[in-house]
């Protein structure tokens, strides 16, 4: 299939380099003319694992970059939306799907064949058919339906694992006006054998990755609340609790031969400092904000957001029990992406801990493996970064853990053989407590 992808970011590149290696041919669209001539050298403009190797292998082949949308639109004959929608501090700013809806109706008024219309952006329930489609249509003087199809299929892939969530997806969402919009949505994904499909209308498809963000970032506010309250308590240890949960029936199950399976949900009821990231923290908040732009009061997930706003603050309130002044402490962040395996610090639990501890006086230092650039962009030229994790744990008071990057593991080993020790605050609780002489953490 010839298809076109705009928006060449986190979800349009892994989309588009992924669906050329599925056989398409792919053409993918940015307003960023530096990102366009990176892809079509064959490199990636952003860190995710596998995919440098995957465009390597197709750019000049089935895959090539542009910034003319027109074009793009024109020369295939499907288009998906892959812009950000991001929060606009009140709801959902649909300005960049806006923009392009209003080129791709263009673009279909000099179109002959019939051309389909998908977003793949997150936008909120109803988008697609009071936003998208009236736009479609006034630009391009045609009807949804009968002229050109318009659907909706909702991205899940998460940042750090996105090639391989692409490729390996557990579900995938089509949501359309007719069969035909469906149907050629389900050619698009004829190579993803075995996956469950799920066909429905666009606003459910748009409600669906709603609820599946919504549920993830309940769970983690839920786990966080009451990490808290335990360490509140005293004598309750949060990763003692997360282990009597996880062997409930119902996250649990047992094979045949005895083994247990820890349902993968159980990662989102272990406490930390917050969720972050690009997706979470702000589809909550377009979803609460819509929810009340519709006169509901949406008290759950708007207290989901408040539980994780102040979850950050839990860190510094530990520090602040070992240090009463932080004036002068010198505290090394391990961990500055909001998660592991990606660069992308956007919305990362890491920043209001820095900010935080500046503002106390702290002299912070900050360590990540692949996210250095993005920390000199948040934080300034001048914020020292440590080269390596030895290096960050040398000379410190305190070593705060705030992202669960592997090479962390090897921590223990290295804090064992210095003498003073300092103190180590797992914002993860990815370490064992007993591994570390001078261990406190979230929900201890
Ligand atoms: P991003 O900011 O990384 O990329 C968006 C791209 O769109 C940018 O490169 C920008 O230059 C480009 N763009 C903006 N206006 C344009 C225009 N008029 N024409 C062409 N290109 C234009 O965003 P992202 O993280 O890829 O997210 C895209 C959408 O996917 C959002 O709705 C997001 O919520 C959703 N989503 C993101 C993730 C994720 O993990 N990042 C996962 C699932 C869904």
């Amino acid at each position: 299939m010839k298809l076109s992808v705009i928006g060449t970011g986190y979800v349009g590149l892994v989309s588009g380099t992924c669906l050329a290696d599925k056989g398409h041919d792919v053409i993918c669209v940015d307003v960023d003319r530096e990102k366009v001539e990176c892809v079509n050298r064959g490199e990636s403009p952003i860190f995710e694992r596998g995919l440098q190797a995957l465009l390597e292998k197709n750019a000049g082949k089935r895959l090539r970059a542009t910034t003319d949308l027109e074009a793009a639109v024109r020369d295939t004959e499907l288009t998906l939306i892959a812009v950000g929608t991001p929060f606009d501090g009140v709801a959902i700013d649909l300005r960049f799907i806006e923009q392009v809806s209003r080129q791709i109706g263009t673009a279909l008024v000099t179109k002959s064949g019939y051309h389909v219309v998908v977003i793949k952006s997150t936008v909120v329930p109803g988008t697609t058919e009071t936003v998208v489609r009236p736009l479609l249509e006034a630009a391009s003087g045609r009807k949804a339906g009968p002229d050109f199809g318009l659907g909706m299929n909702p991205e899940f892939l998460t940042e750090g694992e996105a090639v391989g969530d692409f490729m390996a997806p557990d579900r995938i969402v089509i949501g359309g006006i007719d069969e035909r919009s469906l149907d050629a949505q389900a050619r698009l994904y004829e190579g993803f054998a075995g996956v469950p499909i799920v066909r429905c209308n666009n606003a459910t498809a748009e409600m669906i990755k709603y609820a599946s963000n919504a549920l993830l970032a309940t769970l983690i506010s839920f786990s966080n609340e009451l990490a808290n309250l335990g360490a509140a308590v005293g004598g309750i240890d949060t990763v003692d609790v997360s282990r009597g949960l996880e062997t409930s029936r119902y996250l649990s199950s047992v094979l045949p031969n005895g083994e247990r399976l820890i349902a993968p949900i159980h990662a989102f009821l272990l406490a930390g400092c917050g969720f972050g990231g690009s997706c979470l923290p702000k589809d909550v908040a377009a979803l609460v904000a819509e929810g009340r732009r519709r006169g509901l009061k949406m008290g759950l997930l708007d207290a989901v957001l408040r539980v994780n706003a102040t979850q950050p603050g839990e860190v510094v309130r530990i520090l602040e029990n070992h240090f009463p002044d932080l004036s002068g402490v010198r505290i090394s962040i391990l961990g500055l992406s909001f998660r592991p395996d990606t660069d992308d610090m956007r919305e990362s639990p890491a920043i209001p801990i820095v900010r935080a501890l500046q503002e106390r006086g702290a002299r912070v230092r900050g360590y990540d493996p692949v996210s250095a650039h993005e920390a000199r962009k948040v934080f300034g030229a001048e914020f020292p970064l440590c080269e390596n994790l030895a290096e960050a744990l040398h000379d410190c008071d305190a070593a705060v853990l705030l992202t669960r990057w592997r090479e962390f593991e090897a921590i223990p080993a290295l804090l064992a053989g210095m003498s003073p020790q300092p103190l180590f605050v797992d914002g993860r609780r990815m370490l064992d407590k007993t591994s570390i002489e001078r261990y406190d953490g979230i929900g201890l």
